[in-house]
């Protein structure tokens, strides 16, 4: 019998601390899983420090060790739809490159895809944490919205770390969708699905590529990305403010007619203005944001651009 393969994909965005630690612990890994026949391809999601330069050598040295370098940063999302559409094994892993998403998980992937699982996705679980209260809390507010207005559930916590056979990959390889949403995208696929715990571990090193405003602009992608609801709420909204001024309306009306109030009633007006205003301009917001989609989607660029790679002809 044929060994069944599986494939490994990191996504590297400065992580020159990390690519030779975590290439020993897989490969410790796959000592233990003589089953299968491993190959990591790592995705150089723009570096600008040596990991690029130590992918090279590495993957020279080590024939099972393949490299993708991308033309700039186009973020985590874009670097592992890259790996995924160059792999052609019957299962891969998404990992990250600092060694939070322990491998010693591995086994456990691959025994529930050996049951007949087609997606085994590790979530966190929130105990023990490396990682501030707010940054927890964040995190949990995410999820919490996410879940309340899309038809997608998503742990909390669900993380990047998982296997996905080969037919899921071929579902996500025909997906056209840019900066896919991959945590939810591979839920929404369906097919055979387990999650399984992890604790994440302290980051092996350097530092956390994701600062505040990345993370927000990642939330309001992730929510865009699926669901439409916000759009309704907007209608809601505009809904119950209409039946306000219902009430507005009539007081005002008599108020004029009785001579209730003679001042000049600026106070009023502005206050109506400036919250009006506000309101207009959040759902204006939201279905920019919509448009702002369809807009980069219709001028179809590419989701990612190689800039060098060892995988073609080391493959054939
Ligand atoms: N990463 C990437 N492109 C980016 C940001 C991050 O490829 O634009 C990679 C990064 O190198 C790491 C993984 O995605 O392998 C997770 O990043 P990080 O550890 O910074 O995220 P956190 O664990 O803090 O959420
Ligand atoms: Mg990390």
């Amino acid at each position: 019998m044929t060994k069944r393969k599986a494939t490994i994909i990191i996504p590297v965005f400065n992580e020159e601390g990390n690519i030779i630690a975590i290439v020993e612990r897989l490969n410790k890994i796959f000592e233990n899983l003589p089953g299968i026949e491993f190959i990591i391809i790592f995705v150089d999601d723009g570096s600008t420090d040596q990991s690029l330069p130590i992918l090279m050598s590495l993957s020279e040295k080590n024939p099972t060790i393949f490299y993708l370098s991308l033309s700039k940063n186009f973020g985590k999302d874009n670097a592992l739809m890259a790996g995924i559409n160059f792999s052609d094994s019957d299962a891969v892993i998404t990992i990250d490159a600092d060694l939070q998403h322990p491998p010693e998980l591995i086994p456990e992937l691959i025994n529930w895809w050996e049951q007949g699982y087609d997606v085994v996705y590790a979530y966190r679980k929130d105990r023990n944490i490396h990682a501030s209260f707010f940054t927890r809390i964040r995190s949990q507010l995410f999820y919490y919205i996410i879940n309340k207005l899309s038809d997608v559930k998503l742990e909390n916590g669900i993380s990047d770390f998982k296997l996905m056979d080969k037919r899921v990959i071929e579902v996500i390889n025909k997906l056209p969708e840019d900066k896919p949403f991959l945590r939810g995208i591979i839920k929404w696929v369906g097919f055979k699905q387990m999650p399984i715990e992890y604790e994440p571990d302290e980051r092996n090193s350097g530092s956390t590529k994701y600062d505040f405003n990345t993370l927000i602009s990642l939330a309001t992608h992730g929510l865009t990305s699926f669901s439409t609801k916000p759009l309704s709420f907007a209608i809601y909204l505009g809904f119950f403010f209409s039946a306000l001024s219902l009430f507005y309306v009539p007081y005002v009306l008599l108020s004029f007619y009785f001579h209730w109030d003679r001042g000049p009633g600026w106070a009023s007006v502005i206050v109506t203005i400036a919250f009006f205003g506000g309101l207009q301009l959040m759902i204006m917001g939201i279905i920019g944001l919509y448009l702002g989609k369809t807009f980069i989607q219709g001028k179809g660029r590419p989701r990612y651009i190689i800039q060098t790679s060892n995988l073609n002809f080391k493959n054939k």
